[in-house]
């Protein structure tokens, strides 16, 4: 007889910076630990509301904060896995687990007598001579507790509940139909003379793909999130570039749009219930932005210099091309032939230079090491989730331990599409923890014994990814409720565009960019004619941003009551209202493969990132009138912002850093819509 094995989640972990124990951590640990975990914090949480001693800040607030320690610990490595490596038994834990975990949190937001309590401190909360960071988390409690219908009445509660409960499921069954449909929609070549004008080492690994795949003997293209699929600029057979954007722009047809249709309905119903008018007026209301008025006069004035700034490149386009006509799934193709003849520059010719190891070491790490003075060890005796995964420890100049930090760079067809970070570890005094990170990307893994080289975009995903990890590695709060990116969802994207900077700044540029064969540094003027080429491609990369963030809007401004109809005559309308219906530029994401906001957390959300940015290129500016990539800056920024988390307004630190409130010009500059 043998006895059973504990489950690794029972116990806190044992591993430096309380690593997970992936090692120990199988499949069938995760639903046991998440039920033994959903019910001691309601136990904690119903000690808590029952207690006979009048609330503290501490019996109540800290207490709160210290509960759920197990459920942490595992839904940190479930959601990991479920977006990196899932398969049919993850699917399954997800669609299980979804809306129970929304009901565990309805279970404790709905405890009338715990929110009493809350209440009762938040009411008196000037007296209790509690610190800043301390008096926000009060607040924040306050504000969540009522976002989240505290101060419903018991029938609006039960429904919200519902709602609750149907939207989770909605959202999950969205992203497993998204995932399914992406996997089969990877368009199957049968010879590498339908591949014309890829590179020999794209081929290759086109073929190794379709080995993969169970293609032996074809050659098979895997789509990326984006509309736009990276292979369209250089596949010089017109049909195939048909059929590859046709394969993208279809996904989740089948099932998705109906999904974003309910799930609009049911956000839009919870928000009336709440008291707001549109799904996004209850969003944006706990962002920096505030009022839908703010991000739709936001939007809507960047949209006539953005359509004008394409027109003006499809211009270009028609007279390289000589034809009267550019279709979508000629737009990349085309944008390449201007670059090259405009600016010489040919993305084949490029990607020698970016070697996915030298990259990050010498790039990415490097300029860490410029600005913030950090270090970073590899640590291959840590176990990962995946043996493709790799674990660095990073550590401070003075040489003290900062934090753990994953790197999960590869494609493969149990990962979702696109590129993000995840915290598996969040750094909080109270804890004592320390933040582990990890970065995830979708690069193509090359045929065996063969460098990985990159494009430029995914030499930049690699620094903006980054960004976000700096920002959870930085994180020096007391509570784990404000650790790292746990920020308004409009601010989050900041700090991971800065830091995008460093990628093209001559002095990293020069220590990364090397030829992966003979070492040779790329050559001065190709980099000058690299940005040049890039501001080309503004007008066409703005429409498409804008198209998406206008469509999120649109299905989240829509009131309680509406029913939305056809997905697809939905996302017509929208981009016709918008002044974005450019047929030859579809949006970065359609409807039915938005997964930022039908499955994310972006919904109402999509328009941060240019709502970030006019944060990020004012802060260019900033880094540039000092001098740049200096210790000093770096210095500055990490303990005026990046340190913070949400432990202070978002704004007020950004206020504090810079010396006065953002200001649009910069951005309006780097986009060219001056
Ligand atoms: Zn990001």
């Amino acid at each position: 007889m043998t006895t059973k094995p504990t489950n690794p989640f029972f116990r806190p972990s044992t591993l430096p910076y309380e690593l997970p124990p992936f090692a120990d951590i199988r499949e069938e640990h995760y639903l046991p630990a998440f039920e033994r975990g959903m019910a001691e914090q309601l136990a904690e949480a119903e000690a808590i509301a029952q207690s006979a001693e009048p609330p503290t800040y501490r019996n109540t607030i800290v207490a709160l904060e210290r509960s759920g320690a197990l459920l942490r610990r595992v839904a940190n490595v479930f959601f990991n896995q479920a977006s990196s490596d899932t398969n049919e038994a993850v699917q399954a834990v997800e669609a299980e687990i979804s809306p129970r975990l929304a009901a565990h949190e309805d279970a404790i937001h709905l405890n009338a007598a715990l929110y009493g309590r809350v209440s009762a401190l938040y009411e008196s909360r000037e007296g209790l001579g509690l610190d800043a960071e301390s008096l926000r988390l009060l607040e924040r409690y306050h504000t969540r507790f009522e976002r989240a219908g505290a101060r419903l009445p018991i029938e609006g509660q039960r429904r919200l509940r519902e709602l609750n409960a149907e939207i989770a499921t909605a959202s999950t069954a969205f992203e497993q139909n998204l995932f399914a449909d992406t996997n089969a929609a990877a368009l199957v070549l049968d010879s590498a003379d339908e591949l014309a004008g890829l590179s020999a080492d794209a081929i290759a690994a086109a073929a190794e793909n379709g080995r993969v795949l169970g293609h032996d003997g074809k050659y098979v293209l895997s789509l990326n999130n984006f509309s736009n699929q990276f292979e369209l600029g250089s596949l010089d057979n017109r049909e195939v570039r048909k059929r590859l954007l046709d394969a993208s722009l279809g996904r989740g047809l089948a099932g998705n749009g109906e999904l974003a249709g309910r799930l609009a309905r049911l956000r839009a119903e919870r928000a009336a219930l709440l008291g707001y008018d549109s799904h996004a007026a209850y969003v944006v209301a706990d962002q920096t932005a505030k009022t839908t008025e703010a991000v739709t006069a936001m939007l809507s004035r960047l949209v006539p210099p953005a359509v004008a700034n394409a027109e003006r490149e499809a211009a270009a386009l028609k007279a390289v091309s000589g034809t009267g006509e550019i279709a979508a799934h000629d737009w990349a193709y085309y944008s390449e032939k201007v670059r090259k003849a405009e600016y010489d520059i040919d993305a084949a010719v490029m990607r020698p230079y970016f070697e996915l190891d030298r990259v990050l070491k010498d790039g990415v790490f490097f300029a860490a090491g410029q600005v913030y003075g950090l270090s970073f060890t590899e640590r291959p005796d840590l176990t990962a989730y995946h043996p493709d995964v790799r674990v660095f420890e990073v550590g401070n100049a003075d040489g003290s331990p900062l934090g753990l930090f994953l790197g999960d760079f590869y494609a493969r067809a149990s990962k979702r599409r696109g590129a993000w970070m995840d915290s598996l570890v969040d750094q909080s005094a109270l804890l004592g923890q320390r933040p582990v990170v990890v970065n995830n990307l979708n690069i193509a893994k090359p045929a065996s014994g063969e460098p990985t080289l990159l494009t430029f975009t995914e030499v930049n995903t690699l620094f903006h990814e980054f960004g976000h990890a700096l920002h959870g590695l930085f994180s020096e709060v007391t509570h784990p409720f404000f650790s790292g990116t746990k920020v308004p969802r409009d601010f989050v994207e900041y700090p991971s565009q800065v830091n995008e900077m460093w990628a093209v700044w001559p002095d990293v540029l020069a220590n990364y960019a090397k030829h992966h064969e003979t070492g040779e540094p790329m050559p001065a003027d190709l980099v000058a004619r690299m940005e040049a080429a890039d501001r080309f491609g503004q007008g066409f990369r703005t429409v498409e941003y804008l198209a998406a963030a206008l469509l999120d809007w649109a299905w989240h401004t829509i009131p309680a009551g509406t029913d939305p109809g056809d997905a697809e005559a939905f996302e017509a309308a929208a981009l016709k209202r918008a002044g974005l219906a450019v047929p030859a530029i579809p949006p970065r994401y359609r409807s039915t493969y938005f997964a930022h906001v039908f499955a994310h957390g972006y919904s109402a959300g999509y328009y941060s990132y240019i709502w970030s940015e006019v944060l990020d290129a004012d802060t260019v500016e900033w880094f540039k009138e000092r001098g740049g990539m200096r210790r000093e800056n770096g210095d500055v920024f990490r303990r005026e912002l990046l340190s913070k988390g949400g432990s202070t307004d978002s704004l007020a630190a950004f206020a504090a850093f810079r010396g006065r409130a953002p200001e649009i010009g910069p951005l309006l500059a780097r986009r060219g819509l001056g």
